[in-house]
């Protein structure tokens, strides 16, 4: 077998139905890209960054019943030991600065999820002076979670669509969000 101009032993014409069946059980196969992306997605640490009523939705989210921790999903308190910030409330201009320097201090990758419509789009406050609308106006954003307030469910289901945005580009070398 040659891939990619490398000479490799593997000679698969000459094994036995048994020592095939017992290989299917054994041997990985997988890029390099694709066994870091199943990393990566498997322990994404958000920024805790509540802003608003939805935040009381995250915190939820982390506590037993929903237990995000199954999904290797750990809150963390410094942008520098994280790679999610979830946005969950409402994003004032006064604010904006903040999560825009918030963002710049997390290493890369890095991911972003609007939680809420006043996340997404401004919400209720949409007609406000003092409110930014939409947080893909500051950082960009990789998933959005539409409700006032979206319930743990529906962001755990946004935390499983992340996960599952990072396998794809990792498979396909596609970027699906414009950074
Ligand atoms: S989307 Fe609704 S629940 Fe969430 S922060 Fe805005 S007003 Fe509060």
């Amino acid at each position: 077998m040659e891939k990619e101009g490398v000479e490799m032993d593997l000679n698969l014409e000459n094994i036995t139905l048994e020592e095939y069946e017992e290989m299917k059980h054994n041997v990985f196969l997988a890029t390099l890209e694709n066994v870091k992306a199943w990393a990566r997605s498997n322990s994404l640490w958000p920024l805790t960054f509540g802003l608003a009523c939805c935040a009381i939705e995250m915190m939820g989210s982390g506590a037993s019943h929903y237990d995000l921790d199954r999904f290797g999903t750990f809150f963390r308190t410094s942008p520098r030991q994280s790679d999610v910030m979830i946005v969950s409330g409402t994003v004032t201009k006064k604010m904006a600065p903040v999560l825009k320097r918030l963002y710049d201090q997390m290493p890369e990758p890095k991911w972003v999820i609007a939680m809420g419509s006043c996340a997404t789009a401004g919400g209720p406050y949409i007609n406000s002076y003092a409110v930014v609308k939409g947080v893909d106006q500051i950082v960009p954003v990789d998933v959005y979670i539409p409700g006032c307030p979206p319930n743990p469910a529906a962001l755990i289901y946004g935390i499983n669509k992340l996960q599952e945005k990072i396998r794809y580009e990792a498979r396909t070398g596609k970027r699906v969000t414009n950074r």
